[in-house]
Protein backbone atom coordinates (compact mmCIF):
# COMPACT_ATOMS: atom_id res chain seq x y z
CA UNK A 1 0.00 0.00 0.00
CA UNK A 2 1.24 3.62 -0.70
CA UNK A 3 1.91 5.29 2.16
CA UNK A 4 -0.38 8.10 1.78
CA UNK A 5 -3.31 5.69 0.96
CA UNK A 6 -3.61 4.87 5.02
CA UNK A 7 -4.70 8.57 5.34
CA UNK A 8 -7.51 8.12 2.76
CA UNK A 9 -10.94 8.65 4.43
CA UNK A 10 -12.96 5.97 3.49
CA UNK A 11 -16.92 6.28 3.47
CA UNK A 12 -19.77 4.90 1.71
CA UNK A 13 -21.61 7.71 -0.03
CA UNK A 14 -25.00 8.88 -0.76
CA UNK A 15 -26.34 7.45 -4.42
CA UNK A 16 -28.40 9.78 -5.65
CA UNK A 17 -30.89 8.49 -8.57
CA UNK A 18 -30.58 8.78 -11.67
CA UNK A 19 -30.22 11.73 -13.91
CA UNK A 20 -30.96 10.26 -17.28
CA UNK A 21 -29.95 12.45 -20.54
CA UNK A 22 -32.33 12.60 -23.93
CA UNK A 23 -35.76 14.14 -24.49
CA UNK A 24 -37.93 11.15 -25.20
CA UNK A 25 -37.96 9.92 -21.48
CA UNK A 26 -40.48 10.68 -18.70
CA UNK A 27 -38.61 10.91 -15.15
CA UNK A 28 -41.05 10.21 -12.25
CA UNK A 29 -37.35 8.84 -9.79
CA UNK A 30 -36.07 11.61 -8.13
CA UNK A 31 -39.13 13.78 -6.82
CA UNK A 32 -38.87 17.11 -9.09
CA UNK A 33 -41.44 18.90 -9.78
CA UNK A 34 -43.08 18.28 -13.21
CA UNK A 35 -43.66 22.03 -13.95
CA UNK A 36 -41.51 25.30 -14.52
CA UNK A 37 -40.55 27.26 -12.06
CA UNK A 38 -42.69 30.65 -11.86
CA UNK A 39 -43.19 32.56 -15.20
CA UNK A 40 -40.98 35.33 -12.79
CA UNK A 41 -37.91 33.23 -12.33
CA UNK A 42 -38.02 33.22 -16.18
CA UNK A 43 -38.21 36.78 -16.58
CA UNK A 44 -35.66 37.69 -13.68
CA UNK A 45 -32.99 34.88 -15.46
CA UNK A 46 -33.30 36.81 -18.71
CA UNK A 47 -32.47 40.13 -17.00
CA UNK A 48 -29.77 38.90 -15.41
CA UNK A 49 -26.48 41.46 -15.05
CA UNK A 50 -24.34 39.22 -16.13
CA UNK A 51 -21.03 42.08 -14.86
CA UNK A 52 -22.23 41.13 -11.48
CA UNK A 53 -20.78 37.80 -11.42
CA UNK A 54 -17.29 39.56 -11.23
CA UNK A 55 -17.95 39.74 -7.54
CA UNK A 56 -18.72 37.21 -5.23
CA UNK A 57 -22.25 36.84 -3.63
CA UNK A 58 -23.52 38.37 -0.42
CA UNK A 59 -22.01 35.49 2.37
CA UNK A 60 -25.31 36.77 4.57
CA UNK A 61 -27.63 35.46 1.69
CA UNK A 62 -29.83 38.59 3.38
CA UNK A 63 -32.16 39.02 0.52
CA UNK A 64 -33.31 35.56 -0.06
CA UNK A 65 -33.48 35.54 3.73
CA UNK A 66 -35.78 38.28 4.13
CA UNK A 67 -38.59 37.36 1.50
CA UNK A 68 -38.56 34.03 3.54
CA UNK A 69 -38.52 35.61 6.96
CA UNK A 70 -41.58 37.24 5.80
CA UNK A 71 -43.18 34.52 3.72
CA UNK A 72 -42.72 32.73 7.29
CA UNK A 73 -43.84 35.65 9.45
CA UNK A 74 -40.48 34.94 11.46
CA UNK A 75 -37.26 37.59 11.61
CA UNK A 76 -34.28 37.22 9.51
CA UNK A 77 -32.30 36.24 12.34
CA UNK A 78 -34.56 32.91 12.74
CA UNK A 79 -33.29 31.85 8.75
CA UNK A 80 -30.38 29.83 7.38
CA UNK A 81 -29.97 29.16 3.59
CA UNK A 82 -27.97 26.23 1.89
CA UNK A 83 -27.06 24.76 -1.32
CA UNK A 84 -30.58 22.51 -1.26
CA UNK A 85 -31.64 20.79 2.23
CA UNK A 86 -28.85 18.36 1.63
CA UNK A 87 -26.28 22.01 2.49
CA UNK A 88 -28.07 22.53 5.47
CA UNK A 89 -28.69 19.39 7.16
CA UNK A 90 -25.21 18.55 6.70
CA UNK A 91 -24.16 21.84 8.12
CA UNK A 92 -26.81 21.26 10.93
CA UNK A 93 -25.58 17.49 11.21
CA UNK A 94 -22.13 19.66 12.10
CA UNK A 95 -23.59 21.86 14.75
CA UNK A 96 -26.02 20.44 16.38
CA UNK A 97 -25.02 16.75 16.61
CA UNK A 98 -21.59 16.67 18.89
CA UNK A 99 -23.15 14.22 21.87
CA UNK A 100 -21.60 10.98 22.94
CA UNK A 101 -25.26 9.68 23.18
CA UNK A 102 -26.52 8.36 19.81
CA UNK A 103 -28.71 10.43 17.43
CA UNK A 104 -31.94 8.95 16.28
CA UNK A 105 -33.50 8.74 12.88
CA UNK A 106 -36.17 6.46 11.45
CA UNK A 107 -34.82 3.18 9.69
CA UNK A 108 -36.76 3.64 6.85
CA UNK A 109 -36.21 7.38 5.97
CA UNK A 110 -33.99 9.66 3.94
CA UNK A 111 -30.68 7.49 3.35
CA UNK A 112 -28.06 10.44 3.53
CA UNK A 113 -28.85 10.61 7.68
CA UNK A 114 -26.74 7.90 7.65
CA UNK A 115 -23.99 8.88 5.49
CA UNK A 116 -23.62 12.14 7.14
CA UNK A 117 -23.62 10.37 10.82
CA UNK A 118 -20.98 8.14 9.06
CA UNK A 119 -18.95 10.89 7.50
CA UNK A 120 -19.38 13.27 11.05
CA UNK A 121 -18.48 9.94 13.29
CA UNK A 122 -21.60 10.86 14.79
CA UNK A 123 -23.50 7.65 16.72
CA UNK A 124 -26.97 6.71 15.95
CA UNK A 125 -29.80 4.06 16.40
CA UNK A 126 -32.47 3.62 14.02
CA UNK A 127 -35.77 3.07 15.72
CA UNK A 128 -37.74 0.95 13.32
CA UNK A 129 -40.45 1.96 11.57
CA UNK A 130 -43.75 0.24 12.35
CA UNK A 131 -45.48 -2.04 9.91
CA UNK A 132 -47.61 0.36 8.62
CA UNK A 133 -44.76 2.81 8.06
CA UNK A 134 -45.27 4.95 10.62
CA UNK A 135 -43.33 6.22 13.58
CA UNK A 136 -44.03 5.40 16.79
CA UNK A 137 -43.29 8.38 18.75
CA UNK A 138 -42.61 6.51 22.10
CA UNK A 139 -39.75 5.22 20.57
CA UNK A 140 -38.24 9.07 20.43
CA UNK A 141 -38.40 9.36 24.33
CA UNK A 142 -35.22 8.29 25.14
CA UNK A 143 -32.22 9.54 26.00
CA UNK A 144 -30.12 10.85 22.86
CA UNK A 145 -27.88 13.26 20.94
CA UNK A 146 -30.17 14.40 18.49
CA UNK A 147 -33.26 13.54 16.52
CA UNK A 148 -34.10 14.24 12.63
CA UNK A 149 -37.01 12.70 10.51
CA UNK A 150 -38.33 13.84 7.42
CA UNK A 151 -42.09 14.55 7.39
CA UNK A 152 -43.67 13.29 5.32
CA UNK A 153 -41.39 10.20 5.36
CA UNK A 154 -39.10 9.24 2.53
CA UNK A 155 -39.56 7.26 0.40
CA UNK A 156 -42.92 6.20 1.69
CA UNK A 157 -45.01 9.23 1.51
CA UNK A 158 -46.07 8.77 5.43
CA UNK A 159 -47.01 12.05 7.35
CA UNK A 160 -47.02 12.20 11.26
CA UNK A 161 -50.04 14.53 12.43
CA UNK A 162 -48.35 17.63 13.42
CA UNK A 163 -49.42 16.66 16.96
CA UNK A 164 -47.73 14.12 16.82
CA UNK A 165 -44.49 15.85 16.08
CA UNK A 166 -45.07 18.45 18.69
CA UNK A 167 -45.13 15.61 21.18
CA UNK A 168 -41.51 13.95 20.30
CA UNK A 169 -40.16 18.00 20.39
CA UNK A 170 -41.63 18.62 23.74
CA UNK A 171 -40.26 15.27 24.66
CA UNK A 172 -36.79 16.38 23.56
CA UNK A 173 -36.12 19.25 25.14
CA UNK A 174 -32.59 18.58 26.22
CA UNK A 175 -31.58 17.80 22.47
CA UNK A 176 -32.15 19.55 18.79
CA UNK A 177 -34.91 17.61 16.74
CA UNK A 178 -34.51 18.94 12.88
CA UNK A 179 -37.81 18.01 10.96
CA UNK A 180 -36.99 17.73 7.40
CA UNK A 181 -39.73 18.90 5.79
CA UNK A 182 -39.00 18.67 1.96
CA UNK A 183 -42.16 17.46 1.20
CA UNK A 184 -44.51 18.94 3.47
CA UNK A 185 -45.83 21.60 0.87
CA UNK A 186 -47.45 18.71 -0.94
CA UNK A 187 -50.06 17.96 1.85
CA UNK A 188 -49.06 18.55 5.48
CA UNK A 189 -48.96 20.78 7.90
CA UNK A 190 -46.00 21.95 8.97
CA UNK A 191 -43.97 22.39 12.24
CA UNK A 192 -42.47 26.08 11.26
CA UNK A 193 -45.50 27.45 13.61
CA UNK A 194 -43.74 25.98 16.59
CA UNK A 195 -40.36 27.00 16.29
CA UNK A 196 -41.14 30.11 18.65
CA UNK A 197 -42.41 27.63 21.05
CA UNK A 198 -39.32 25.25 21.04
CA UNK A 199 -35.91 26.23 20.89
CA UNK A 200 -34.58 23.28 20.35
CA UNK A 201 -36.62 22.73 17.33
CA UNK A 202 -34.88 23.36 13.28
CA UNK A 203 -37.48 22.88 10.66
CA UNK A 204 -35.68 22.67 7.23
CA UNK A 205 -36.99 22.78 3.56
CA UNK A 206 -36.23 23.03 0.59
CA UNK A 207 -37.13 24.64 -3.31
CA UNK A 208 -36.18 21.92 -4.87
CA UNK A 209 -39.73 19.80 -4.79
CA UNK A 210 -42.83 22.49 -4.23
CA UNK A 211 -40.95 25.37 -5.91
CA UNK A 212 -39.48 23.58 -8.92
CA UNK A 213 -35.65 24.50 -8.85
CA UNK A 214 -34.31 21.35 -7.52
CA UNK A 215 -30.95 22.81 -10.28
CA UNK A 216 -30.53 26.13 -8.32
CA UNK A 217 -29.90 24.12 -5.47
CA UNK A 218 -31.58 25.90 -2.43
CA UNK A 219 -32.71 24.77 1.12
CA UNK A 220 -33.12 26.41 4.29
CA UNK A 221 -33.62 26.42 7.41
CA UNK A 222 -35.78 27.99 10.38
CA UNK A 223 -35.39 27.95 14.06
CA UNK A 224 -34.56 30.18 17.17
CA UNK A 225 -31.90 32.63 16.79
CA UNK A 226 -29.49 30.90 18.72
CA UNK A 227 -29.96 27.84 16.42
CA UNK A 228 -29.13 29.39 13.42
CA UNK A 229 -26.29 31.73 14.78
CA UNK A 230 -24.34 28.58 15.71
CA UNK A 231 -25.43 26.59 11.94
CA UNK A 232 -24.12 30.20 10.49
CA UNK A 233 -20.86 29.96 12.64
CA UNK A 234 -19.68 26.51 11.26
CA UNK A 235 -20.95 27.34 8.08
CA UNK A 236 -18.55 30.53 8.04
CA UNK A 237 -15.85 28.07 9.16
CA UNK A 238 -16.68 25.72 6.19
CA UNK A 239 -17.38 28.12 3.17
CA UNK A 240 -18.23 31.45 3.45
CA UNK A 241 -20.06 31.39 0.08
CA UNK A 242 -22.39 28.78 -0.47
CA UNK A 243 -25.26 30.10 -2.31
CA UNK A 244 -24.44 31.67 -6.33
CA UNK A 245 -25.89 34.73 -7.63
CA UNK A 246 -28.38 33.65 -9.64
CA UNK A 247 -29.52 31.17 -7.06
CA UNK A 248 -30.43 33.65 -4.71
CA UNK A 249 -31.78 35.98 -7.46
CA UNK A 250 -34.39 33.35 -8.60
CA UNK A 251 -34.94 31.96 -5.15
CA UNK A 252 -36.57 35.25 -4.07
CA UNK A 253 -38.83 35.42 -6.93
CA UNK A 254 -39.66 31.99 -6.49
CA UNK A 255 -41.19 33.14 -3.28
CA UNK A 256 -42.09 36.17 -3.98
CA UNK A 257 -44.63 34.17 -6.56
CA UNK A 258 -47.05 32.61 -4.10
CA UNK A 259 -49.93 32.25 -6.33
CA UNK A 260 -48.15 29.98 -9.42
CA UNK A 261 -46.66 27.84 -6.32
CA UNK A 262 -50.33 26.82 -5.20
CA UNK A 263 -51.20 26.29 -8.53
CA UNK A 264 -48.91 24.36 -8.81
CA UNK A 265 -49.23 22.49 -5.65
CA UNK A 266 -52.97 21.66 -6.25
CA UNK A 267 -52.26 20.14 -9.84
CA UNK A 268 -49.34 17.70 -8.16
CA UNK A 269 -51.83 16.62 -5.27
CA UNK A 270 -55.06 16.13 -7.86
CA UNK A 271 -52.88 14.21 -10.20
CA UNK A 272 -51.53 12.30 -6.86
CA UNK A 273 -55.08 11.42 -5.79
CA UNK A 274 -55.79 10.18 -9.20
CA UNK A 275 -52.75 8.30 -9.27
CA UNK A 276 -54.02 6.49 -6.24
CA UNK A 277 -56.85 5.61 -7.57
CA UNK A 278 -55.30 4.00 -10.72
CA UNK A 279 -52.55 2.46 -8.83
CA UNK A 280 -55.36 0.33 -6.31
CA UNK A 281 -57.31 -0.44 -9.66
CA UNK A 282 -54.04 -1.99 -10.96
CA UNK A 283 -53.22 -3.85 -7.90
CA UNK A 284 -51.13 -2.02 -6.23
CA UNK A 285 -50.86 -0.95 -2.04
CA UNK A 286 -49.01 1.77 -1.08
CA UNK A 287 -49.37 3.69 2.11
CA UNK A 288 -51.15 6.68 2.11
CA UNK A 289 -48.79 9.47 0.46
CA UNK A 290 -49.29 13.58 1.53
CA UNK A 291 -45.73 13.63 -0.56
CA UNK A 292 -45.34 14.24 -4.45
CA UNK A 293 -44.43 10.86 -4.84
CA UNK A 294 -46.09 7.08 -4.39
CA UNK A 295 -44.87 4.32 -2.63
CA UNK A 296 -46.10 1.13 -4.17
CA UNK A 297 -45.78 -2.76 -4.03
CA UNK A 298 -47.69 -4.86 -6.31
CA UNK A 299 -49.72 -8.10 -5.41
CA UNK A 300 -48.34 -10.13 -7.72
CA UNK A 301 -45.59 -8.92 -9.71
CA UNK A 302 -41.77 -7.99 -8.26
CA UNK A 303 -41.04 -4.29 -8.17
CA UNK A 304 -37.83 -5.04 -9.47
CA UNK A 305 -39.35 -6.99 -12.58
CA UNK A 306 -42.01 -3.47 -13.29
CA UNK A 307 -39.10 -0.92 -12.21
CA UNK A 308 -37.11 -2.51 -15.28
CA UNK A 309 -39.77 -2.85 -17.74
CA UNK A 310 -40.49 0.33 -17.24
CA UNK A 311 -37.01 1.64 -18.00
CA UNK A 312 -36.82 -0.26 -21.08
CA UNK A 313 -40.14 1.66 -22.11
CA UNK A 314 -38.30 5.23 -20.68
CA UNK A 315 -40.33 5.68 -17.92
CA UNK A 316 -38.07 5.97 -14.99
CA UNK A 317 -39.32 5.44 -11.08
CA UNK A 318 -36.99 4.50 -8.34
CA UNK A 319 -36.15 1.15 -6.45
CA UNK A 320 -34.19 -0.03 -3.59
CA UNK A 321 -32.80 -2.91 -3.62
CA UNK A 322 -33.10 -2.77 0.44
CA UNK A 323 -34.26 -4.72 3.25
CA UNK A 324 -38.01 -4.03 3.63
CA UNK A 325 -37.95 -1.84 0.28
CA UNK A 326 -36.93 -3.99 -2.19
CA UNK A 327 -40.89 -4.45 -3.38
CA UNK A 328 -41.83 -1.19 -3.81
CA UNK A 329 -41.56 1.51 -6.39
CA UNK A 330 -41.38 4.96 -5.22
CA UNK A 331 -42.89 6.59 -8.30
CA UNK A 332 -42.93 10.77 -8.72
CA UNK A 333 -46.19 12.60 -9.74
CA UNK A 334 -45.40 13.84 -12.88
CA UNK A 335 -48.12 15.74 -14.83
CA UNK A 336 -51.30 14.65 -16.51
CA UNK A 337 -49.79 13.30 -19.67
CA UNK A 338 -46.99 11.60 -18.28
CA UNK A 339 -48.79 9.83 -15.73
CA UNK A 340 -51.22 8.67 -18.41
CA UNK A 341 -48.75 7.50 -20.10
CA UNK A 342 -47.25 5.51 -17.35
CA UNK A 343 -50.71 3.70 -16.21
CA UNK A 344 -51.17 3.21 -20.19
CA UNK A 345 -47.90 1.12 -19.84
CA UNK A 346 -48.86 -0.68 -16.43
CA UNK A 347 -52.03 -1.19 -17.70
CA UNK A 348 -50.43 -3.33 -20.91
CA UNK A 349 -47.91 -4.90 -19.00
CA UNK A 350 -49.48 -6.30 -15.95
CA UNK A 351 -52.39 -7.60 -18.12
CA UNK A 352 -49.63 -9.85 -20.21
N1 LIG B 1 -34.64 15.53 2.44
C1 LIG B 1 -35.36 14.58 1.82
C2 LIG B 1 -36.29 13.76 2.63
C3 LIG B 1 -35.21 14.37 0.44
O1 LIG B 1 -35.91 13.41 -0.18
C4 LIG B 1 -34.32 15.17 -0.29
C5 LIG B 1 -34.15 14.97 -1.77
N2 LIG B 1 -33.26 14.01 -2.15
C6 LIG B 1 -33.57 16.14 0.41
C7 LIG B 1 -33.77 16.30 1.77
C8 LIG B 1 -32.55 16.99 -0.27
O2 LIG B 1 -33.08 17.79 -1.24
P1 LIG B 1 -32.33 19.11 -1.74
O3 LIG B 1 -30.88 19.02 -1.34
O4 LIG B 1 -32.52 19.10 -3.21
O5 LIG B 1 -33.02 20.24 -1.06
Amino acid sequence: MRTWEANIRNVEPYVPGEQPKGADLIKLNTNENPYPPSPSVEKALKELDYDQFRKYPDPKASDLVHVLSEYYGVGNDEVFVGVGSDDVIAMAFMTFFNSELPILFPDVSYSFYKVWAELFGIPYKTPVLQEDFTIRKEDYYKANGGIIFSNPNAPTGVLLPLDEVEAIIAHNQNSVVIIDEAYIDFGGESAVKLTRKYENLLVVQTFSKSRSLAGMRIGYAIGHPDLIRSIHDVKYSYNSYTMNMPSLILGREAVKDDNYFKECLDKIIKTREEAKKRLKDLGFSFPDSKANFIFAAHKEIKAEDIYKALREAHIFVRYFNLPRLDNYLRITIGTEEEMKQLFDFLEAFLSN
